[in-house]
């Protein structure tokens, strides 16, 4: 059997000096403003593999009201989904990630992305694509007023 699931993230720009992407810490002129660490790679990719289990949204496993997520690394939480994941007997088939903005420049960070992604969903890098686009100077990842992702996964039976 194969489950499939999307998700969607955004998260705006506030004082800082870096933002996290993916669970990769990339130097910038601007922070993400959350009550995580702001990571929207990785909230779009908990959102995709909740969905794919129809087991609800990162909202009512992590809740922001829980002071357990207040600055977590989201790669904690991604942890948790994809044991979520294996408890059920499912594995990644694939997923495939969109970082949507204008900055920071996403290229130069996807192996690295791509690789920590790997390390904490304990899977085969070859199942995991980043991908980046801008919107060309339009709306809100246009304007720089912050950033968005999305990201579809398939699970497979084991
Ligand atoms: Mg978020």
């Amino acid at each position: 059997m194969m489950r499939i699931g999307s998700g969607f993230d955004v998260h705006a720009f506030g004082d800082g000096d870096h933002v996290v992407l993916g669970g990769v810490r990339i130097a910038h002129t601007r922070g993400l403003l959350a009550h995580s660490d702001g990571d929207v790679l990785i909230h779009a990719l908990c959102d995709a593999l909740l969905g794919a289990l129809a087991l609800g949204d990162i909202g009512v496993h992590f809740p922001p009201s829980d002071p357990r997520w207040k600055d977590a690394d989201s790669t904690l939480l991604l942890a948790q989904c994809m044991a979520m994941v294996r408890d059920r007997g499912f594995e990644l088939a694939n997923l495939d990630a969109t970082l949507i903005c204008e900055f920071p420049q996403i290229t130069p960070h996807v192996a690295a992305m791509r690789a920590r992604l790997a390390e904490v969903m304990q899977c085969d890098i070859a199942r995991i694509s980043v991908k980046a686009t801008t919107t060309e100077t339009l709306g809100f990842t246009g304007r720089g007023e912050g950033i968005a992702a999305q990201a579809v996964v398939l699970l497979e039976s084991r």
